[in-house]
Order: C-alpha cells, then sequence, then structure tokens
C-alpha cells in the first residue's frame, strides 16, 4: 500500500490509493455544548434526501445520545473493539499538542484500521470493517436521553448535583453526517470503483450506475455512512447537498449555501464551509476563514475519531461536562485544550462564534470590528470581560453576507399586540 501523510494523526499511513486533495474541502464544525436534539437536522436530511420506497431504515444525518446510543447500534464501540484486538493494549497517542499543522493533536502510535494487518481477512484485505445486522439500524435514536449514573451504571442518578469539569450524571447528543473523509474508507474497499472524491470540494460520492451492492463500503466505513438499499440493491450515502454547495439552489443568488442539515438547525450549533487545502493535504493558512480559525487557530473543533485514520472532516466543540478519557477517546488529545478554550473564550472566539446559523450562506472570511465593554464577573475564579464586538461574514463573492454583534439584541414588542407583556 502506498504510504500518505495523515496530519490529524501526525504522521505517514498506509492507504491503499496515492494520496490526491481536492482544491477546496467541505468541512464542518459541530457545537456539541448548543445541541438539543431536536431532530431538525435528521428530518431536514431525511425529507429531502431519503422519503422513498427502499430508504425507510436510512438516515444520513443523525443524531446520537451518547454513550449508549448509536446509528447503527454500537458503531464506535465495534469497531474501537476490532482495533483493540488487532493492536492490544497499543492504541495509543504520544507527543503533545503543538503548533505545527502537521502534527496539531500529537502522534497517534497506534493502528489505523487500513494498517490493522493482524485482523484483515483475505476478502477485506484493504479496510478493517464490520457488516452491521439488519436489526443494527432499525433504531436511529436507541437509548434516547439515557445517562450514565453512578457508579457508571445507566439511568442511576447522582443525587449530589453537577459541578464541571467533569458531572457525575452525564450523556450528550453527537450529531453525525458522513465526514467526507480525505481518505475515505468506504473509497478505499469498493471493488468496483464507484465511489470518488471530487476535486472541486471534496465531497464523496457513490456513482449509482457503477455500484453493484457488494456493501465493501458498508463494512469499511468506521463511521458506518454508507447505506444499502435493498430495493435498488445499491449503496447509498449522504450527498452533501451538493447542488447547494455548488449554488444551485433557487434560494442561493448562485452562491454557495450550507447543507440542509445545516440550515435547519435550531440549536445553532452547525457551521459548514469549504477550506482551502495545501497540496500535501494540509489546511492552506486563511486566517479568517471561520473553521481554519476554530481547527488551527483557537483550536477548540477536533475530529471525530481521529485515530481510524479516514481523517474526517467533521469537527467537534466538545461538550464540558464529559467525562475527559472518554472524550480523549473521541475526539484525540486536543480535548483538554479545546475545553479550556471554549469555557474562557477571548474576544475572537466570542465574536466567530456568533457567525453559526445566522445565514444559509457558506462564510469564506470574517472581520470583527471592536466594540465597547459591556460586561465584567469572575467565572470560576477566573476574571472574564466581555466587549460587544461586530463580525462580519463575507461570502465567496467577496461581498458582505450578514453582520451580528456578541450582545444579543433585546426586542420590545409593541403593546398593541394582545400578547404583549
Ligand atoms: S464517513 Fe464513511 S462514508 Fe463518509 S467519506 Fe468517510 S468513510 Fe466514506
Ligand atoms: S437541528 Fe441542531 S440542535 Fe437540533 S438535533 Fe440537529 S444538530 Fe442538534
Amino acid at each position: 500500500m502506498p504510504n500518505v501523510h495523515n496530519w490529524q494523526i501526525g504522521r505517514e499511513m498506509a492507504y491503499p490509493y496515492q494520496a490526491a486533495f481536492p482544491r477546496r474541502q467541505f468541512a464542518f464544525v459541530f457545537n456539541i455544548n448548543r445541541c438539543i436534539a431536536c431532530q431538525s437536522c435528521t428530518m431536514a436530511c431525511k425529507s429531502t434526501w431519503t422519503f422513498s420506497k427502499g430508504q425507510e431504515h436510512m438516515w444520513w444525518a443523525n443524531v446520537e445520545t451518547k454513550p449508549y446510543g448509536g446509528y447503527p447500534q454500537f458503531w464506535d464501540v465495534k469497531i474501537l473493539d476490532l482495533l483493540e484486538k488487532a493492536n492490544p493494549g497499543k492504541q495509543t497517542w504520544s507527543a503533545k499538542p503543538s503548533d505545527d499543522r502537521k502534527q496539531p493533536y500529537g502522534k497517534f502510535d497506534g493502528q489505523t484500521i487500513f494498517e490493522a494487518q493482524k485482523m484483515l481477512t483475505p476478502d477485506s484485505a484493504r479496510v478493517l470493517g464490520y457488516l452491521p445486522t439488519d436489526e443494527e439500524w432499525n433504531l436511529p435514536n436507541i437509548y434516547e436521553d439515557n445517562p450514565v449514573g453512578k457508579r457508571g451504571v445507566r439511568n442511576e442518578l447522582d443525587k449530589e448535583g453537577a459541578a464541571l469539569p467533569e458531572h457525575k450524571t452525564w450523556f450528550f447528543y453527537l450529531a453525525r453526517i458522513c465526514n467526507h473523509c480525505s481518505y475515505p474508507a468506504c473509497l478505499a474497499a469498493c471493488p468496483r470503483k464507484a465511489i470518488y472524491k471530487r476535486p472541486e470540494d471534496g465531497i464523496v460520492l457513490i456513482d449509482q450506475k457503477e455500484c453493484r451492492g457488494y456493501r465493501k463500503c458498508v463494512e469499511a466505513c468506521p463511521y458506518k455512512k454508507t447505506m444499502y438499499r435493498g430495493n435498488t440493491r445499491v449503496s447509498e450515502k449522504c450527498v452533501a447537498c451538493y447542488p447547494r454547495i455548488e449554488g444551485k439552489d433557487p434560494e442561493s443568488g448562485g452562491q454557495p449555501m450550507e447543507t440542509r442539515c445545516m440550515a435547519a438547525c435550531i440549536g445553532q450549533i452547525r457551521m459548514q464551509g469549504l477550506v482551502k487545502m495545501n497540496q500535501d493535504g494540509t489546511w492552506a493558512e486563511d486566517r479568517y476563514n471561520p473553521l481554519y480559525y476554530m481547527v488551527h487557530v483557537a483550536k477548540v473543533a477536533l475530529p471525530l475519531y481521529p485515530q481510524f485514520g479516514t481523517e474526517p472532516n467533521g469537527y467537534y466543540i466538545p461538550p464540558r461536562w464529559v467525562p475527559r478519557d472518554y472524550l480523549k477517546q473521541m475526539f484525540g488529545p486536543g480535548v483538554d485544550q479545546a475545553i479550556e478554550r471554549y469555557s474562557y473564550p477571548d474576544r475572537e472566539l466570542l465574536a466567530v462564534l456568533q457567525l453559526f446559523r445566522r445565514s444559509n450562506r457558506i462564510i469564506y472570511r470574517y472581520e470583527i470590528k471592536e466594540g465597547a465593554k459591556i460586561y465584567e464577573a469572575t467565572l470560576r475564579g477566573r476574571k472574564i470581560t466581555l466587549y460587544n464586538d461586530t463580525v462580519i461574514a463575507y461570502g465567496q463573492d467577496g461581498k458582505e453576507i450578514f453582520r451580528t454583534q456578541v450582545e444579543e439584541p433585546v426586542h420590545v414588542r409593541p403593546n398593541k399586540h394582545a400578547n404583549s407583556i
């Protein structure tokens, strides 16, 4: 297998194909701290792409309750178990997170799903994976709101209350779509070469005419984001709402728009964009792109299970209240730094966080205009100061999309309306 550089695990790794990177890459940041599991995203996707016969079990976008929930059931536990069996006790990271963009989270010394040779069978020679049973796809939101309680027992609540940095009773919502990975496992495993990654935006698609429904992609994707459709006998997956990304949505005025699941997000947890890529697969410096800022400057957003090795392009601001060991397994060694930064945001981060969901257009650049001091307090022993800065978002065409402020405006409803206070 050729060697490719995977910056998320800070080293070269084996991958069945030579590296090839798009000019821009579809990427997103989800702020877990804000998700309320309203499932508006899930339904926006379902009603757009998977409402037909044979797609009943398909949820390209889903939101599951961690740690017990999963769609398909236990997808992450199962692949973590397989990797552990392949490389017992050695799925660990060395070196500390650093400012090096080729190794920001340190180095992963364990084996990826492309490298876990011991477990690879002749039949699945390229990628370690498994095929979920039909039953495991049945329940998109199993164990909804079930917390880990006292002594780690499900639903046994600890009555002593909760305090950061870790709650004694906890759960959180993990919103997921296909990560449009830089080294897609689905693509690597397809014997028909029916899966491809678009050079213009890195979106990963299955050519429906080429697919013969062997389900190798379903077996290989560690996130289980390709799905088999029984009545057409081919596999399907998230298409990243590519007509919207291309600016072909009637509402878009020809400008790139975020996907349906992003646009529908009630909790305003989602931001999606197109990041500039270097020829070596790292992100090109783009200081005032909000995604670049959150991932590479503030380092507040982290990839989901980077140790799998697919270099997923979905990033998460981790939940503040969850035990750190659990989060480090899920998001890698950058967790402490990300939570620290999010819990005590500086002026720039606070302004960038206001950009979420003020528009459905893709933001290419932001600018901050400083405003007056509006608040000062001590939070968990630390002094914090808030400024009413204005943050301005610009689109692909360089024109302003919107501007918003850190202080939320108060609108007084005139008393001529019957329900005015
Ligand atoms: S998340 Fe899975 S389906 Fe999506 S690109 Fe990565 S490997 Fe392929
Ligand atoms: S729409 Fe947003 S807040 Fe609601 S479940 Fe989806 S990600 Fe969470």
